[in-house]
């Protein structure tokens, strides 16, 4: 529960919200910076307070958080509208966690200290005939195929790829951008502002030690991964519930040109305890998920549930919230005209919600997994 946490606890959540008010929102707001100085102050102060080891092994020198851990920072920096900012946590491992030589020197290692940066290759496009495949022999996979939608792909040093290697199944494969065959067909941005890449790959050569695990694991890799990202979107969701919520609120409670604040009529308030009773729920599964997780129970159920949860929560929230406050938050540059497109890619990203409905179903139906 977020109310109850340790001493340690309470005073990580102080720090970050004293980051967030001291040093993130006045620097947001100082026009004189240009993004890179930004980004160079927020991993400096980021690294004073121990935060951007977080998401990091030991043995890289980070500090390897636990799920509740992140998840109270995660939500401190929701709260303020700042779990966004890139550079407050370091580049985690993803699928590259405990990989042996070489890829532990070659890419692991660079990733971690920011000298390389990798991307996720996972989703295929409706048109595609075949799924990216390889054929595997002489110690060399010849990879062919193409990724529809590659977070960062342009810029990616390398792609962690999800390949079908005939006769041996699925398996995570790291492709370095720069080996003959990879080519990036299109980039085009989201509505978040975020940016991607279509990449195909044409008979693309590359050594076995490159397959992430061994060729078979490829999908629970590539979902592991994934279900990090789930509890880590979760949580900035209801971080950032709750901040709407305390927009919100300041704005009915404010006066009205009908003479009365918003937050005397019976109709708002409806909507306001919904946004409130959502915003509850999923703050409350998720402290609850990370604290099972760190016990080391499986979450796997559970992380679904407050991925979708959680996400569709801040959809609607962000919704109403915009409704309450009337057209002058659909104005570009309003708060929550921006947070509106950052958040709609939630229910997406990382698993449309729907599919993720499914797979929780058969993680009880077929496995015998998942709690109430
Ligand atoms: C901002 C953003 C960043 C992304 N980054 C990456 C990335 O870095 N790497 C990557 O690989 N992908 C990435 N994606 C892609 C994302 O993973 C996919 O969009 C998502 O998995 C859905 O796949 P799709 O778009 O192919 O839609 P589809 O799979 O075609 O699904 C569309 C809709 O059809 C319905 N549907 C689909 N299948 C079923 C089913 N079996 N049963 C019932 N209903 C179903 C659902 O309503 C679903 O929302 C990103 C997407 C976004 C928006």
């Amino acid at each position: 529960m977020p109310e109850l946490l340790t001493s340690e606890l309470a005073r990580l959540r102080d720090d970050v919200m004293h980051l967030g008010s001291d040093v993130l929102l006045p620097m947001l707001a100082d026009s004189s910076l240009d993004a890179s100085d930004r980004h160079r102050a927020i991993v400096a102060s980021s690294k004073n307070l121990g935060l951007f080891g977080m998401t990091q092994p030991k043995e890289f020198g980070g500090s390897s958080a636990s799920l509740l851990e992140l998840t109270v920072v995660r939500d401190t920096l929701g709260s303020m509208n700042l779990s966004h900012l890139p550079g407050i946590f370091g580049p985690g491992p993803g699928v590259l966690v405990g990989v042996e030589e070489p890829l532990k020197s070659n890419y692991l290692g660079p990733v971690l200290a920011g000298e390389k940066r990798g991307a996720f290759g996972f989703t295929e496009p409706d048109a595609a005939e075949r799924a990216t495949w390889a054929t595997l022999e002489n110690g060399e996979l010849r990879v062919n195929g193409q990724k529809s939608y590659v977070t960062g792909g342009a810029d990616a040093d390398f792609i962690n790829t999800l390949v079908e290697i005939e006769g041996h199944g699925p398996a995570m494969v790291l492709i370095d951008t720069s080996f003959d065959g990879v080519l990036i067909k299109n980039t085009f941005g989201s509505v978040d502002g975020t940016h991607h890449a279509y990449i195909e790959f044409h008979d693309v050569i590359v050594p076995e030690t490159h397959i992430i695990g061994k060729p078979g694991e490829g999908m629970p890799r590539a979902l592991g991964q994934i279900g990090n990202t789930r509890l880590a979107f979760a949580a900035d969701s209801v971080g950032l519930s709750r901040w709407v919520i305390d927009f919100v609120e300041k704005h009915l409670a404010a006066p009205h040109r009908s003479g009365q604040p918003l937050s005397s009529r019976e109709g708002v308030r409806m909507r306001y305890a919904d946004m409130r009773i959502k915003a509850f729920a999923a703050r409350s599964m998720v402290y609850r998920t990370a604290r099972l997780g760190d016990a080391g129970e499986n979450i796997v159920n559970e992380g679904i549930a407050c991925k979708v949860f959680a996400t569709e929560a801040i959809g609607d929230i962000v919704d109403w919230g915009i409704q309450l406050v009337g057209g002058i938050a659909l104005r570009s540059g309003h708060p929550l005209e921006a947070l509106y497109r950052r958040v709609r890619v939630l229910r997406l990203a990382e698993g449309a919600s729907d599919v993720l409905r499914l797979n929780l179903a058969r993680g009880r139906f077929e496995l015998d997994k998942g709690r109430l």
